[in-house]
């Protein structure tokens, strides 16, 4: 009864979705250009940090592509709140890297932190569930409140990204002990330019004996 009157639409396509259908519709699910950077040794996404920090995996499950199935997903999560899609993403991503070699080892999974501000206007953090369900497949720890955003930025909608300089994105970190040894993902919702993940990255290496990976659930 409830889905006559709320039917669940396609978070791509905006059609009715099957009662087996989940988020996305089969069609759209197909469509979807896939990243997937594990398959192939890692190296598409690992490339924007070459010479910018150590690294030992990245990678990311789509493809992003103006007015495309992705920039669609990412804007219904971040804008919409259809935080589920955050959830399908993470499941999808995290079960490929539960059965592969290099992802085995992480302990602890870190998502983007939203400035506190920003968190409370949107509610939530759009990368949150993603990096949730990443970190149950890979029976990691997950931690939320470790990684701080110290400074408010405007929407990047108002910034194009010459302008997103990294002394506006000012990360610190609260319990450095919680770190030490640990093999962490750090997991974001897309990556353009690498200047958000590198910026966390950056406090996660300078105050803690920590190897580092990255997830996100697209590429620009
Ligand atoms: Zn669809």
């Amino acid at each position: 009864m409830l889905n006559l009157l709320f039917p669940k639409v396609c978070n791509g396509c905006s059609k009715m979705l099957q009662s087996t259908e989940n988020v996305i519709c089969t069609s759209c699910r197909h469509q979807l250009p896939l990243a997937c950077h594990h398959r192939s040794g890692n190296q598409g996404m690992k490339k924007i940090f070459y010479g910018r920090i150590p690294l030992e995996n990245a990678t990311s499950l789509l493809l992003f592509q103006k007015k495309g199935i992705t920039q669609q997903l990412l804007h219904n999560l971040k804008y919409r709140g259809q935080q589920e899609i955050g959830a399908f993403l993470g499941k999808w991503l995290g079960s490929e890297l539960a059965e592969h070699p290099d992802f085995k080892g992480i302990d602890l999974v870190i998502p983007v932190p939203l400035h506190r501000k920003k968190r409370r206007i949107r509610g939530y953090n759009q990368v949150s569930r993603f990096a949730v369900e990443i970190a149950k497949k890979l029976e990691a720890d997950y931690s939320e409140g470790i990684l701080l955003k110290r400074t408010g930025t405007r929407s990047q909608v108002f910034k194009n990204r010459l302008t997103r300089s990294q002394t506006d994105q000012i990360f610190e970190l609260r319990d450095t002990e919680l770190l030490k040894g640990k093999h962490i993902l750090l997991v974001d919702d897309i990556v353009t330019t690498g200047a958000t993940l590198e910026n966390c990255a950056l406090q996660l290496i300078k105050n803690g004996d920590v190897r580092l990976s990255f997830a996100t659930m697209a590429m620009a």
